[in-house]
């Protein structure tokens, strides 16, 4: 059963509450990760302990353990000059790094006047109830080394 530094094999469906498919692993390799370490969004982690081989999970994740709620601090509003010359390619939609003081950061362009752009530095899915489909395709034991790299080795996982 799934437990802290158990290494999971699972597909997954992801989608929105519209039952819009968001991600999928299907048609994929599996996803592989290392339980208790952070590797998926805590919400989904929390509802995969004790779980065994064969268990289909459907997991709802609120936005908190999700992706977050989304923060007005992350959408800014700037002078179309600060793009320089690449104004001619901005339009809505767009996405580019932006950046920071604290490093790049993915933003998507979301409206554009005749003096500014703005853009939104907010997790695509902040704000978003995410609904889960897990199925637990294998669980083993996590080696030493990986618990204290804090991911999985082998297929599917880090290869170093
Ligand atoms: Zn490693």
């Amino acid at each position: 059963m799934i437990k802290e530094n158990s290494v999971v094999t699972m597909h997954y469906e992801l989608k929105n509450p519209e039952g819009e498919v968001l991600d999928s692993s299907k048609g994929q390799e599996p996803l592989v990760y290392l339980h208790g370490a952070g590797n998926i969004i805590i919400g989904l982690e929390e509802q995969l302990i004790g779980k065994a081989v064969g268990d289909k999970v459907n997991a709802v994740v609120a936005p908190e353990k999700g992706y977050g709620l989304p923060v007005d601090a992350l959408i800014q509003t700037v002078p179309r000059e600060a793009f320089g010359d690449d104004i001619k390619s901005v339009e809505v939609g767009m996405r580019f790094q932006a950046e920071t003081e604290q490093g790049p950061v993915p933003v998507v362009v979301t409206a554009m006047d005749e003096k500014t752009v703005t853009v939104d530095g907010n997790h695509p899915l902040a704000g978003q109830e995410l609904h889960f489909e897990v199925s637990i395709e294998e669980i083993r034991e996590a080696t030493q080394e990986e618990i204290d790299h804090g991911h999985v080795h082998g297929p599917g996982g880090v290869q170093h």
